[in-house]
């Protein structure tokens, strides 16, 4: 039966209902954090199928992430109760990830393009990368000099600003970019022989078929009449313009988001997508909302402090009527155990005081913070989540397995070839295996392909021979498993594998179980995917795990602490989160400021990140940064981050940046060693100013000067010969 309209909009603000009711046409949200965005897309989903006659397979529905797409769809079906079979799809309704939706039409539509079958394969960086080592390899060049992550981004941000007005060029003629170029051209060529795409592609093939056969792109844009899309901030050029196709018949356009929400820049996000929309598609209909309903008065006074120092923003306000809660906490640490130790007993206390450990996330700008962490958590026996669905799908038995299966789908998959010819060991080494990739590149054949040559085997020798012969008769039994249901291809995969030796030769001291138990777990995802998807097969079930993206593996009812990045918690909520690493070279992130071309945008936008990290918490926030910490290269004094002196005094407690640097000064001794070891970026301490970061030095001898950024005071410039500055 279908829901009431009253019982759909119980509990809405105003704006919210007028969201939720808008007529046909574009609509925009904009609106901060925690006020309900994702919520009214989803009611109004609802609303479309239950008041509006729209069947839910003429809705299309893009979130950012597949752990939001499946709570939208749980939402939706709580809200529409579909009939038995369709449990857990939404009813029927598209409702996922840019690159789910479109892996989704690719599989119906690549036969368009020339050279691509529905049977492609999906990359992810770390074969794309593979990929891009051989080729730099091949053309001659060195990997080392020439490194295949740093290829890796470049070619797939110049994907992504494809259909930019901006003028945006990479080329600097310079003899680097020379080389990045020759090896995009092999690897485009590569990927198509392997009837392959990586995760860009994804998007862009779409685009390609949607521009050039509008026969195709009619057919979606007519059956979507209704589309919607949630966190439009952080939408890439790309993005828009399949946006823009999908819309294309009925206009009935929804999007929603933030632009202080806006952290994905860096592949290619581009805030004007949400600016401009309302002349982009005119006569569009504007919402905004205002009252927050997830966090406390403070935690919201803070957030608005902080992200009012970025410059290029419209000024918002957010409300709640909600309790002003506790203060703000911000405690500054030795180093990172001792920061891990104070998040751990922090994440006590509030369980003590009634809380559960689900309720906690502890956030951080880079992964290698996550170390300390685990440990210290593990040590206090708090049981924790990683959240990176990915982790489990990068362990080396789950890749082998994902590999035979896409190679079972897709023999011309060289990528795949090459991880598992030698799995279990049969003796084929590098040499052997170039003989063969060459033999096969210059047929234009597959390795897989080449293997079934009668010559190809000719110039390779002895065990290597033998081996190829054994892994052709491997490909032929897997080939069985293409049409079959997920979890019947994996036994077919297990049984083409010598299970025992594979799983013995990647002992490395601490037994096989552990594998064993993964490869189990592996097994039950894929019949769970079966039940779930009984048309997706082998195709489908490859496809769900080639995009699982990091924030997939959590599991929202489990009562364990979360751990994740500031880049992950995206749209999520907690009662008690903790930011780690709040300092100086982190957040902002050193790398990220320094390469961009811009350093105040990319200022901006490590602010934005984290404003995102101080409103996901709705009652309880701690702020922790430290005064020491280890590195890939060694440990060193560090700084607490410029966004902690945007904290409105009156909103924190604990000991802030300004406290610290009083008792800092008082244990500073002028007496010791001086001056010595001065150079840019390092620590120093001053007798008045406290602790600051060297940014300049100019000038020699008696005229030796250095431009300091302290801690409590800013900027300082200091004549050396009296500055008695200590490094430390
Ligand atoms: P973000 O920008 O962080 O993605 P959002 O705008 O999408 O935030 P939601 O996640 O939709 O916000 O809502 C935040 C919280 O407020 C949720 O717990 C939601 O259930 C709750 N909420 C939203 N609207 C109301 C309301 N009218 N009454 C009570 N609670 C509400
Ligand atoms: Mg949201």
């Amino acid at each position: 039966d279908a829901v009431a309209e009253s019982q759909l909009l119980e509990g809405l603000n105003d704006a919210q209902r007028e969201a939720v009711l808008a007529g046909s046409g574009p609509l925009l949200i904009v609106a901060g954090p925690g006020s309900g965005k994702t919520r009214v897309v989803t009611t109004r989903i609802a609303h479309l199928v239950t008041q509006r006659g729209i069947a839910p397979w003429e809705i299309l529905a893009i979130t950012f992430t597949n752990k939001a797409a499946k709570e939208m769809r749980e939402r939706v079906d709580r809200l529409i109760p579909p009939p038995e079979a369709e449990q857990g799809r939404g009813g029927g309704s598209w409702i996922g990830t840019f690159h789910s939706m479109c892996a989704r039409i690719l599989r119906r539509e690549i036969d368009v393009l020339e050279g691509y079958t529905r049977d492609f394969s999906i990359h992810d960086t770390g074969d794309r990368n593979n990929l891009i080592k051989t080729i730099v390899k091949d053309l001659g060049f060195d990997p080392k000099q020439f490194r295949a992550p740093q290829i890796g981004s470049w070619i797939s941000a110049r994907k992504n600003r494809r259909g930019r007005d901006d003028g945006f060029e990479l080329s600097d003629g310079s003899m680097e970019e020379d080389v990045f170029l020759a090896v995009e051209k092999k690897y485009r060529e590569r990927m198509r022989q392997q009837n392959a795409l990586d995760f860009d592609d994804l998007l862009l093939k779409v685009l390609e078929i949607f521009d050039h056969h509008h026969g195709v792109r009619d057919a979606y844009a007519r059956r979507f009449r209704q589309v919607l899309v949630d966190e439009y901030q952080d939408t890439n050029r790309v993005q828009y313009r399949l946006v823009k196709h999908f819309a294309s018949f009925h206009g009935n356009l929804t999007v929603c988001g933030d632009p202080d929400q806006s952290i994905y820049a860096w592949r290619g996000a581009d805030i004007r997508n949400i600016l401009d929309f309302e002349e982009d598609y005119p006569g569009a209909q504007t919402v905004r909302l205002e009252q927050n309903y997830r966090s406390t008065g403070r935690i919201l006074e803070a957030a608005n402090a902080v992200i009012s120092n970025n410059t290029a923003r419209k000024d918002k306000d957010l409300f709640t009527d909600g309790e002003q809660g506790e203060r703000v906490v911000v405690i500054e640490c030795g180093d990172e155990n001792d920061e891990a130790r104070e998040i751990a007993a922090q994440i006590r206390s509030h369980v003590a005081r009634g809380g559960n450990y689900g309720d906690c996330a502890v956030l951080y700008r880079a992964g290698f913070l996550q170390r300390a962490i685990e440990a210290a958590l593990r040590y206090d026996a708090v049981p924790y989540q990683v959240v990176a669905g990915l982790e489990f799908y990068q362990r080396k038995e789950i890749k082998d397995l994902v590999a035979l299966l896409r190679l079972a789908l897709n023999p011309a998959d060289d990528v795949a070839f090459v991880r598992v010819v030698n799995t279990p060991a049969r003796g084929v080494g590098d040499t052997s295996l170039a003989r063969l990739a060459h033999f096969a590149q210059e047929r234009g054949l597959s390795m897989a392909n080449a293997l079934g040559e009668a010559d190809a085997l000719n110039e390779i020798r002895g065990r290597a021979k033998k081996g190829l012969a054994e892994f052709a008769g491997a490909l032929e039994e897997l080939a069985l498993a293409r049409e079959l249901d997920a979890a019947v291809a994996l036994d077919v995969v297990l049984e083409s594998l010598d299970v025992d030796r594979w799983l013995a030769e990647m002992d490395d001291g601490s037994g096989t179980a552990d594998r064993a138990a993964n490869v189990e777990e592996f097994r039950a995802f894929a019949s769970d995917y079966d039940e779930r998807s009984p048309e997706g097969k082998l195709r489908g079930f490859l496809e769900e795990v080639a995009l699982v993206s990091d924030t997939d593996a959590y599991e929202g009812d489990e009562d364990r602490v979360k751990l994740m990045t500031l880049h992950a918690c995206k749209g999520l909520e907690f009662r008690f989160v903790a930011i780690a690493g709040v300092e100086d070279e982190l957040l902002p992130h050193e790398r990220a400021v320094d390469e961009a071309a811009d350093p105040d945008v990319a200022i901006e936008e490590e602010r934005r990140l984290f404003y995102v990290g101080i409103t996901r918490a709705k009652e309880r926030l701690l702020v922790t940064y430290t005064t020491y910490r280890s590195f890939f290269g060694g440990g060193r004094p560090v700084l607490p981050s410029r966004y902690l002196r945007e904290l409105p005094e009156a909103e924190i407690e604990g000991v802030g940046p300004e406290e610290r640097e009083e008792e800092a000064l008082g244990a500073f001794d002028p007496a010791k060693g001086a001056g010595a070891g001065l150079e840019v970026g390092a620590i120093v301490m001053h007798p008045h100013f406290g602790r600051g970061k060297i940014e300049q030095l100019t000038g020699a001898g008696i005229n030796a000067r250095a431009t300091v950024d302290f801690v409590r005071e800013g900027r300082k410039q200091l004549l050396l010969q009296y500055a008695s500055l200590e490094r430390l």
